[in-house]
Parts: C-alpha cells; structure tokens; sequence
C-alpha cells in the first residue's frame, strides 16, 4: 500500500471514529457486559419478562457468562424479593435450554464462605468499603434483625460469592432500584456506593437511562412511533391513542433529549398527567418546571409551552385535548439547544 494509501485511509479512519465516537459517547460509557447487566436487572425487577428473554440472549452474545447472569439474577432477590428473582431465573433456564448448541461460557462458580467465618463481622468489611464508614443507625436499633440478614447474608454470603465484581453488583443494584418506585432513598445511596466501586457520572447516567425505557408490563403501552407530528418534534416521540370519542386522551413518551416545540393549544387548552420518568413543561417567559410521575399540567387555552424529557431519560404523560368547539393546536418554533441544554 503507498504512504498516500495508508494516509488517506487513516484520515478516513479518524473521521469516522470522531463522528461515531462523538455521537454515541454519551449513551456508551458502560462496555457491552456492563449495559446488559444492567438491561438484565432492569427487566428483572420491573417484571418484563418478554424483554428480558431477549436481553438474556444478548448478554450472553456480548460475552457474560451464564453462571455471571445467574450471580445477578441471584443477588437482585435481595433488592427486589424472590418472587422477581425467581421469574428471572424461570426465564433464564429457558433461554440457556434453547440454546444448548451455543457454546455459552460456563465461567466461574459463586464461592462459599468457609465454616467458622464470623459472618457479620466480614459483611461489615464490605459495608465499610462500598459505603465508606460503619453502617449504623435507629433503624438497626430498631429492628437488628435486618442489620444481622443485611451484613450476614447480603454482603457476607451474597458479596463473597465472587463471579461479579462489587462494580457489577452495584450496577445490577442501581439499575434495578431505579427501575421500582418508591426505593429512591436506596437508589440515592446505591449511587453512592457505585461511585465507591470506580463508576463514573456517565456509566450512572447510562444505567438510569437504561433503567428508565418503557416496559412491556407498563400501564399505558408506548404505541407507535409517532410520526405525524414528528415535524413538530425534537428527537424521536411514541403516540398511543387510548380513546378519541367524547374526551381525547393519548399517551406520549418521548426518548430521553425529546420534546415537542413551542405550541399553542387555542380555545380547549390540554391537561397532562405524568405517568413515567422525568421531564419538563415551560410556559413562555417563565423557567421550565421538572415533572415526575403523578404530576398533574394544567395547561391554559392560548398559553404558548413545550413539553417533553429531560436529557438522560424516557418521560411519558397522558395529553388530555380540553373539549372545545373548534379547538385547534398552533405549532410554532423549535426549543433551542441553548435553552435545553440547561436542564439537568
Ligand atoms: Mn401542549
């Protein structure tokens, strides 16, 4: 090959790493393993069994081996209870049957702590080093038997088992708990500990993500893509009509990044209902309000909005259209990146 050859394919070469790169850095700081660990759990915990079949398969095309997907499948009963644990575990000894001819790696088998170990005062040492100090507190007081299974049993017969790496587990924690409601006391104190195992602000960014795509078992499905009023919208939208007689009422989700632009609903005025992940709504002139689940919108005819999900998270609302007589939604320019880049 001449020197101009090899030059000429060496730019080309860089110029396409610098495009890719660039362009999925953000949803890629975990390796392959690392993502399915996480899309495992997430599927586990949230009950979504049909997407977790598949995951499974993924994982173990992306190199986990089948005794590191049992170690998650495993450890997650201590987080999200047996009976999430064992329908994962159900499907995983399906998957693992269906593909008898694979070759999947074994790899290595969970250990046992030796007789005599002093079980509580090991799970401590592992407290202490996920954590950074004793964990302590009135409600070990409270209730020690809890503070006994959790040093006992989670980080003593559960951590020392090895297979996972504390990074691993606390990937599988994380992704887990922020995919249930209510635990984000733990969730907060996971990240903490993820952080303490070596992972970065976008590997957590990346989990939450993950944690936050819509599942199967969810109450109100994504629907199609929403390609009418993809024209009025920044990145990608689901549009999911749940009635059109009397009161119209869909569900939208939109992928993390997305939102609609700034509109004007005349005449009827829109009501949202937050049924998942984190978004925005923002008035013209007024800063934008962060909305979680359960939060209601109440939008007034002729107010110029926009709605959609924060940066790193798939949002979904119901959009209540107010019944009018002859309602009908002005659509006007795009959020800017300037504007939006400034939501967390
Ligand atoms: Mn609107």
């Amino acid at each position: 090959m001449s020197l101009k050859r090899i030059l000429s394919v060496s730019l080309l070469l860089l110029v396409v790493n610098l495009f890719t790169g660039g362009f999925c850095m953000a949803k890629e700081a975990l390796n392959k393993k690392e993502a399915s660990i996480a899309k495992i759990s997430s599927y586990t915990a949230a009950g979504d069994i049909e997407s977790l079949e598949k995951e499974l398969n993924t994982g173990l095309d992306n190199g986990l081996t089948v005794n590191e997907i049992k170690e998650v499948l495993v450890q997650l009963y201590a987080y999200c209870g047996f009976p999430r644990s064992l329908n994962g575990l159900s499907a995983f000894m399906k998957v693992t049957e269906e593909r008898k001819d694979k070759n999947d790696k074994t790899g290595d088998e969970g250990k046992i702590l030796p007789a005599g170990t002093d079980k509580f005062a090991y799970g401590d040492r592992v407290q202490v080093e996920l954590t950074g100090d004793h964990v302590k507190g009135k409600l070990f007081e409270f209730a020690p038997a809890i503070d006994q299974y959790l040093k006992e049993h989670l980080f003593a017969d559960i951590f020392a088992r090895g297979v996972l790496t504390n990074k691993e587990r606390e990937i599988a924690t994380i992704s887990a708990l922020a995919s249930m409601q209510g635990t984000d006391s733990q969730l907060n104190s996971h990240i903490q500990m993820g952080k303490n195992t070596g992972l970065k602000d976008d590997e957590i960014a990346e989990i939450l993500e993950i944690a936050s795509v819509p599942k199967l078992n969810e109450m109100f499905k994504k629907g199609a893509p929403n390609t009418a009023y993809a024209k009025y919208f920044t990145g990608q939208s689901y549009l999911n009509p749940l009635t059109t007689e009397g009161v119209k009422i869909s569900n939208v989700t939109f992928e993390p990044g997305c939102r609609n632009n700034w509109h004007i609903h005349h005449k009827g005025g829109q009501i949202l209902i937050v049924t998942q992940g984190r978004g925005y709504y923002q008035e013209w002139g007024k800063p934008a309000q962060e909305l979680h689940p359960g939060d209601v919108v109440n939008i007034p005819a002729e107010v110029k909005h926009w709605h959609g999900a924060a940066p790193d998270i798939w949002f979904s609302h119901l959009a209540i259209e107010v019944p009018s007589d002859g309602g009908t939604t002005e659509w006007l320019e795009e959020v800017s990146n300037k504007d939006y880049e400034q939501l967390k």
